[in-house]
């Protein structure tokens, strides 16, 4: 198993690496690459019998391109390793530490080296030969050993000196950095190659390495290449002219040289005296990058001293005195491991991937939405398959693509269940429809979805009702319906998990409380398909009551004279289709009923100073103005608003003179200072609730 996947991943990432440096049109995205290639890192360590010679783990890049002549490296070229965090740049400092026979005794703090931070420019790596000064060689890292030889197209790079500015310079001097496009003519590249039906470049780092093989220096020319330098390899033997920069000893004093010589530095390096200042100027550059006129991956980060560097020396494919510290990655490969479908209240059936959990852009996923049906198909899933996952930014993650070339042998292909897997009653996808959907009203996670939207902050915001509880009582068949939650008794309540007496006692005078919420949040906690928060406050004014409505919903659809519905504003067709089927409906209208029976109002509120023989509810708050301030015991604020309004109250949200009462809860904080200041008088739920008993004035 173990053999068969590091074969595996040598197969895809030997074909990926000869895509992305020798063809310059990469098959994966870099951090997908990056995961596979720890994969087998780890592989091999744990088995180290699994290692083979042509395994990408012990190889620097791709072999040279062929239509160029192929060079030795006097030094070779090596790559960076690299720490996908800070814990990692710990791993790595710790090992430095070792390296060099510097760890600290046990509970001590590792001793402070002096470091160099570089931005890591996304491009291509060089090697500059100097004999007496002059440019005599220019070359590709190819596999650390052997590079292409592009002298003539180096030569067009303006930020390479072609002689160095040095009074003395050395019989010869390698100086190695990095060739790059700067992003707006990546950009421009890219559009003319579009306009050409060719396809772009995958990144500037692909464009910077197809632009130097290019045979033509004019075109080389045309493509704006620049140039930063940042090692330096002198001959030990090199004394400097009176004008010259001294022999450095140190990677800062190397790229002091470097200017000196007449090359481009970046400027975005760092002096840092210890590990804390290193991740200081990797966090401030994760942000900062953004505003950059060329791509970076990260951060380079080197041990100052040169005489340290080569004390610490190689591995086989990296220096072990410096590393790359890559920005969080917002793609990710990782095995799926299932499909599951989720029921939401409307009925329809959403499929989601779950996978092997992976850090993705700063947290660690495990699932990812499907959508629907036919992105399923899209996506073309199996079983046991590797799929890419995305994450960007704050957005939820997403199943990008699958990749094929690592699908286990007669893996089954995935779809979604013929049968609601809640309910196992036949599910129903309709003609032109993208949704899939569970159309038995009694399935229980119909039922769940549409208490929890009952409940929820815009609808009747009833507070202590939250999902395992609600999970519970329709699992147990406590609860088949809404108004079954108003047939909850204290005791029953009390007895389930985590309920006790005091939270039996709270959620049922929250219950009672959501009674009073007005018409317009009775309305959306209904849950009528496309009836949202605004649409449920436009309708509430326009139709008054559930029978107002119901009777526009109902009218004669004969064409004639126009659809109440839609004389709304902001009501469309399709809303109001989804109202006529809503109260079409018999289920529908009986829930109306039973509602109305247990005290909701399913209208506005009356005016204030309303008369009539029916008699308007009680109004003992007709005229009196509150503040509400802090947490109450068992009224959410809203619930506490809606029955000082019902009883003819207002509330207002600033206390002054002609407040006449501050209702404060705990942590209540300068309303109720000021209430006191001014003398307004102070109530409690209790002292509320009293009120509210009171006959009217
Ligand atoms: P690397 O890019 O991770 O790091 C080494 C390189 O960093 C050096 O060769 C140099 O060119 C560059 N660099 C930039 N700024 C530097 C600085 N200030 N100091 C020193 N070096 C600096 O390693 P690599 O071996 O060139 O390539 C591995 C990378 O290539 C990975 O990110 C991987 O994702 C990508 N890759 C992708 C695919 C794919 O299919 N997408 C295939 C192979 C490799």
């Amino acid at each position: 198993m173990v053999q068969a996947r590091a074969e595996e991943l040598r197969r895809l990432l030997n074909r990926a690496a000869h895509a992305y440096y020798v063809l310059d049109a990469p098959v994966m995205e870099d951090p997908v690459y990056d995961r596979l290639y720890r994969e087998l890192v780890a592989l091999e360590e744990a088995n180290p019998e699994l290692i083979r010679p042509d395994s990408p783990t012990r190889r620097v890049g791709g072999a040279p391109a062929e239509g160029f002549t192929s060079v030795a490296h006097r030094i070779g070229l090596l790559s960076l390793d690299n720490a996908f965090s800070h814990d990692e740049l710990d791993g790595w400092y710790a090992r430095l530490l070792r390296v060099l026979d510097r760890e600290p005794p046990a509970g001590s703090p590792p001793p402070a080296l002096p470091m160099v931070g570089e931005l890591k420019i996304d491009g291509n790596a060089l090697a500059l030969s100097y004999e007496q000064g002059v440019l005599v060689r220019a070359a590709t890292r190819g596999d650390g050993e052997r590079g292409e030889e592009i002298t003539a197209n180096v030569r067009t790079i303006r930020s390479v000196p072609l002689r160095l500015d040095l009074e003395q310079p050395p019989a010869w001097v390698e100086v190695r950095g990095e060739a790059f496009i700067p992003e707006s003519t990546f950009t421009a590249i890219n559009a003319e190659r579009a306009e050409r039906g060719e396809a772009p470049f995958a990144n500037p780092r692909n464009a910077c390495a197809g632009t130097l093989r290019q045979l033509d220096p004019k075109v080389v020319a045309s493509r704006g290449l620049s140039f930063f330098a940042y090692t330096l390899h002198l001959p030990e033997d090199w004394r400097a002219g009176p004008g010259d920069p001294a022999v450095p000893r140190s990677q800062w004093q190397a790229l002091d040289w470097l200017k000196a010589a007449g090359f481009r530095v970046n400027p975005h390096c760092a002096l840092c005296p210890d590990l804390a200042a290193v991740k200081a100027f990797c966090d401030r550059w994760e942000q900062e990058r953004r505003g950059l006129p060329y791509a970076t991956d990260g951060v380079v980060v080197k041990l100052d001293d040169l005489r340290l560097q080569e004390e610490a020396g190689f591995t086989q494919k990296a220096p072990r005195w410096a590393i790359a510290l890559k920005y969080a990655a917002e793609e990710a490969p990782s095995r799926l491991l299932r499909l599951t479908c989720q029921v939401g209240r409307t009925g329809v059936v959403t499929p989601v991937a779950e996978f092997e959990p992976v850090p993705l852009a700063g947290t660690t996923v495990s699932r990812a939405t499907l959508h629907n049906a036919d992105r399923l198909a899209e996506l073309d899933l199996c079983a046991g398959d590797t799929i890419v996952v995305r994450k960007a930014g704050e957005i939820i993650p997403e199943v990008v693509r699958v990749l094929v070339e690592l699908r286990p042998e007669g893996a089954r292909r995935l779809e979604l269940p013929p049968t609601c897997p809640e309910c196992g009653s036949a599910l129903v996808r309709e003609e032109g429809e993208a949704a899939t959907r569970c159309v038995n009203n009694g399935c229980p996670a119909i039922l769940r979805g549409s208490l929890r939207h009952w409940v929820s902050k815009g609808a009747l915001d009833v507070d202590g009702l939250g999902i395992k509880l609600i999970e519970q009582l329709v699992d147990r068949g406590l609860v088949t319906s809404i108004p079954g939650l108003y047939g909850l008794d204290a005791a029953l309540l009390a007895s389930l998990e985590r309920m006790g007496d005091t939270s039996a006692a709270k959620l049922v005078a929250a219950l009672e409380a959501s009674k009073h919420q007005p018409w317009h949040r009775q309305l959306y906690g209904l849950g009528i398909h496309h009836v949202g928060e605004v649409n449920a406050k436009a309708l509430a004014r326009a139709f008054p009551s559930a029978g107002a409505l119901e009777a526009a919903a109902l009218a004669d659809e004969t064409g004639e004279g126009p659809d109440p519905l839609t004389a709304v504003f902001g009501i469309g067709p399709e809303i109001a289709q989804s109202l006529r089927q809503w109260f079409a409906t018999p289920a529908n209208r009986l829930l109306l009923e039973r509602l109305g029976e247990l005290g909701f109002s399913l209208a506005a509120a009356p005016e204030p100073d309303g008369g009539g023989d029916g008699g308007p509810p009680a109004t003992p708050l007709a005229g009196l103005t509150f503040v509400l301030t802090g947490t109450l015991p068992s009224l959410s604020r809203s619930a506490a608003q809606a029955l000082i309004e019902a009883a003819g109250g207002k509330v207002s949200g600033s206390v002054s003179r002609k407040t006449s009462y501050v209702v404060a809860g705990e942590e209540a904080g300068g309303k109720l200072t000021k209430a006191q200041d001014l003398g307004v008088s102070v109530l409690d739920e209790d002292g509320l609730r009293a009120l509210l008993a009171a006959e009217p004035a």
